[in-house]
């Protein structure tokens, strides 16, 4: 019999670095031009693996930085998480540092089902952030890391597959202890 599961996935990440722009085009697949400060909204797509089905459901945020306190709905029912920064922006990694440390101590400091996101990869021109530094955060985190452009659709499809498995890696690494 082939699995059925929820997931319940936020995305986190500082203004404008491509939250809204990677959901869509995950599930639409298209890349939205311009910019439209995103209150919160929500995204789902059925996603088979194998044999599974995994019912996936996106919560697109309005952006957070350093200051900002996580409402419970970040907490309660949440499955994993897809952490973004943009490589042009030195300054949302240093938000994505924070944001993990607040989710890290508000789940009591167990480990998270992460994927951290360096997006806008098609602008390394204006590069601030080392795809070695995101590399070196997440290893940090136990968590998985990728570059990624929504505007060229290069691995979007891959970070919330990622996600997916990350979820899956936690759980059993629970169950083994
Ligand atoms: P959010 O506030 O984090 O949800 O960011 P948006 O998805 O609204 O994107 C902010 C701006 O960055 C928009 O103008 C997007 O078109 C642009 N953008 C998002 N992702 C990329 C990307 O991968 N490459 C480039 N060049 N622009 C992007």
């Amino acid at each position: 019999m082939p699995l059925v599961r929820y997931r319940k996935v936020v995305i986190l990440g500082y203004r404008s670095v491509g939250k809204t722009s990677l959901a869509h085009q995950f599930v639409e697949g298209e890349f939205l031009e311009g910019y439209d400060p995103t209150v919160e909204n929500t995204y789902s797509k059925i996603v088979t693996l194998g044999k599974d089905e995994f019912h996936l459901h996106l919560v697109d945020t309005a952006g957070q930085d350093e200051y900002s306190i996580l409402p419970y709905s970040f907490f309660i029912g949440v499955h994993g998480y897809v952490l973004v920064y943009s490589v042009t922006s030195l300054h949302s990694f240093r938000v994505i540092e924070s944001l993990y440390q607040k989710l890290y101590e508000g789940h009591g400091k167990t480990r998270l089902p992460v994927v951290l996101v360096g997006n806008k990869a098609d602008l390394s021109p204006n590069r601030e952030v080392q795809a070695v530094e995101g590399k070196k955060l997440a290893e940090s985190w136990g968590a998985t890391f990728m570059e990624s452009s929504a505007r060229e659709n290069q691995l979007t499809q891959g970070i919330f597959i990622k996600v997916i498995h990350e979820i899956a890696r936690v759980e059993n690494s629970y169950g083994q202890e």
